[in-house]
């Protein structure tokens, strides 16, 4: 299974078997890290790694309710 990178468009082999949510690939093209945000269907979500700085400031809210 291929996805494509969203920053180069370069398409990324993942096997599905082989990487579990919340895993992080690169793209080998142009070094974009990709957070598996989901297994099935596969998506990816780039990590945009200088914007975490304020992550621990995040409010954790139970957003499972829907
Ligand atoms: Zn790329």
């Amino acid at each position: 299974m291929a996805v494509v990178c969203p920053e180069c468009d370069n398409p990324i082999t993942v096997d599905a078997d082989e990487v579990e949510e919340g895993e992080t690939l690169q793209c080998g093209e142009c070094g974009l890290e990709l957070e598996v945000v989901s297994l099935d269907p596969l998506e990816l979500a780039p990590v945009d790694v200088t914007g975490y700085d304020d992550e621990e400031d995040t409010p954790v809210a139970d957003e499972d309710e829907e």
